[in-house]
């Protein structure tokens, strides 16, 4: 028997739409590549967005054809996300950090029909532009003042808005229609596209935001730092207005002394970004002896959370929420946000489950699976590869059969390529990438334990851990580091001392590098992959 309930299908558009009238005091503010500072009302954003859908409709986008942007955390940004998905288009956001081969491969794989560019990203298209398709529509997003001075033919965003009607009869597309199509910067061969539908992005904004209400309520003022050009700023530009909590955009200053300064001047209670973020801004904490002081949580995830920066934040009052997802999972997967009978926990008990990733979102199952694909216990110590499942995470690569294929196990649980153990109260703790573990003598060590617990000393700045080939044990750990001080770098004797707290001395890493920074992947991630070329080759010290 089927239930006698309406069925209005679930719409993107529909959450701008509440937005602007149940929070008409929440606001966009953003920090505009013209330099200044551009505030707007989420009915100033709904309002633009049917604009920018008419004018969109007059460049000839249809129903299904993808526009896509380049571009940095901003107001324009945030209106193309929504008119772009509301008249029943697909928004491609594209990640500026690629290659351009890799860019050029994704424009053209994604069929793109408009690609709407920053002007801070306006050369990296000029570059490219004798290889671009044919018949590629540009769109600066500035005011004419303001426009570049370039050969291409560019036109201008704020003209294509002006005069054009603010209302939109926004089309009744179907649940499941795609709505965002973003490609993972997967460290070999082509990237593959994430096709997001309507259903899963409004589906991952009701779930991320009663995961993480601490962040996601009327009256925050949230700081994404973590980009719109990648896993849709993990989903907070659909969350915050759904909460009516304010979207504050920082642009493309994303350095220490910029965070700092927005995050007092505009009152900045939650921040969510890569932990690579929040080390500029805790050296400038030191450096100005203070905190931003309405700072109240910082979302951390995309890599590990190390624990001395936990600490650092939770000591000064700030809730360290460690999350983890992956853009197949539109991303959010877990989160970290205790219960509140944890929160009285002794702080080191508290920071060790902080240090893990956090429970599941609802919404999202995981499993670990032995190399048999036989599913492990969640008991805290058994290791395998994560799966996941459910309506927020992909079914398929788009336009990629082998890819897909590859992707999923026999059950259709989407594999990870992460390793991980679940403990009974449900904290996943992510191990290993799969392909990052190193297997010495047939056992298995951690290159995240290792670096976890080497960025800790006081002389290392960064640290990576990679495997190197060696003749007796297969493969043994190299320690690279960036020195805090390249004129007193850490011996390795003092990092073994370290290590050995907490590691078995056969887990130890053989010899360290230095260098003077880790190459990083365009999402900002240490690339294990460029690493392993620049030390191909190398030679441990005992494996002559
Ligand atoms: P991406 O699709 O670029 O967001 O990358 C997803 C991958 O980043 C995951 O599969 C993990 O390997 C890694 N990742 C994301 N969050 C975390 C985290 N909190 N701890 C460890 N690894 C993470």
């Amino acid at each position: 028997m089927q239930g006698t309930m309406m069925h209005m299908p679930l719409r993107i558009i529909e959450i701008l739409d509440y937005a602007a009238q149940a929070h008409p005091g929440a606001e966009i503010v953003s920090v505009r590549t013209e330099g200044d500072i551009h505030r707007e009302t989420y009915a100033q954003a709904y309002a633009r967005a049917a604009q920018l859908a008419h004018a969109l409709a007059g460049l000839g986008v249809k129903q299904g054809d993808r526009v896509a942007t380049l571009a940095w955390n901003g107001y324009r940004h945030f209106e193309l996300y929504y008119a772009v998905s509301g008249m029943g288009a697909i928004c491609h956001t594209i990640n500026p950090r690629l290659s351009a081969e890799q860019m050029l491969y994704i424009i053209e794989h994604a069929g793109d029909e408009v690609l709407c560019v920053d002007l801070t990203f306006v050369p990296i298209i000029e570059a490219l532009a004798d290889q671009l398709p044919k018949g590629l529509k540009l769109v600066a997003l500035t005011d004419r003042a303001h426009m570049p001075d370039s050969a291409l033919d560019w036109l201008c965003y704020e003209e294509m808005l002006a005069g054009q009607a603010q209302t939109f009869d926004w089309p009744q597309v179907s649940e499941d229609a795609a709505a965002g199509l973003c490609y993972t910067s997967g460290t070999t061969g082509h990237p593959k596209g994430a096709l997001y539908s309507h259903r899963s992005t409004v589906l991952h904004a009701l779930f991320l935001s009663i995961s993480v209400p601490r962040s996601l309520h009327e009256g925050s003022h949230i700081l994404p730092v973590v980009p719109m050009f990648h896993v849709n700023s993990w989903g907070l530009p659909y969350a915050a207005p759904l909460a009516g909590a304010s979207l504050i955009m920082p642009g493309g200053k994303l350095d220490g002394p910029s965070i700092f300064d927005l995050m007092e001047n505009e009152g900045v209670t939650a921040a969510w970004g890569v932990p690579t973020v929040w080390l500029g801004l805790r050296a400038e904490i030191e450096a100005r002896d203070a905190m931003p002081s309405a700072l109240d949580q910082l979302v951390i995830g995309g890599s590990a959370a190390p624990r001395p920066m936990i600490e650092f934040f939770e000591k000064r009052g700030v809730d360290v929420c460690h999350a983890w997802g992956m853009t197949e999972m539109s991303p959010v997967g877990t989160h970290g946000q205790l219960s509140k009978s944890m929160l009285d926990l002794p702080f080191e008990e508290r920071m060790a489950t902080k240090a893990k990733q956090g429970r599941r979102v609802f919404g999202v199952e995981l499993k670990i699976s032995d190399d048999n694909g036989r599913a492990l216990p969640q008991d805290g110590k058994s290791v395998g590869e994560l799966y996941v499942r459910g309506n927020t995470v992909i079914s398929g690569y788009f336009n990629n059969e082998d890819a897909t294929q590859a992707a999923f196990d026999p059950d259709g649980w989407f594999g990870t390529g992460d390793v991980a153990s679940i403990d009974p109260q449900g904290f996943l703790y992510i191990q290993d990438r799969a392909k990052d573990l190193i297997k010495s003598g047939g056992e298995w060590i951690s290159s995240l334990d290792l670096e976890n617990i080497a960025i800790a000393h006081p002389k290392v700045a960064n640290c990576a851990v990679i495997a190197v080939p060696h003749p007796k044990w297969d493969e043994r750990p190299l320690l690279v580091v960036v020195p805090r001080d390249a004129g007193d770098p850490p011996t390795l004797e003092e990092i073994h001392a370290m290590l050995l707290e907490h590691m078995a001395k056969w887990q130890l890493p053989d010899a360290m590098e230095f260098v003077e920074d880790l190459p990083l992947t365009a999402t900002g991630k240490v690339s294990k992959l460029t690493l392993r070329q620049w030390f191909a080759g190398y030679v441990l010290p005992d494996a002559g």
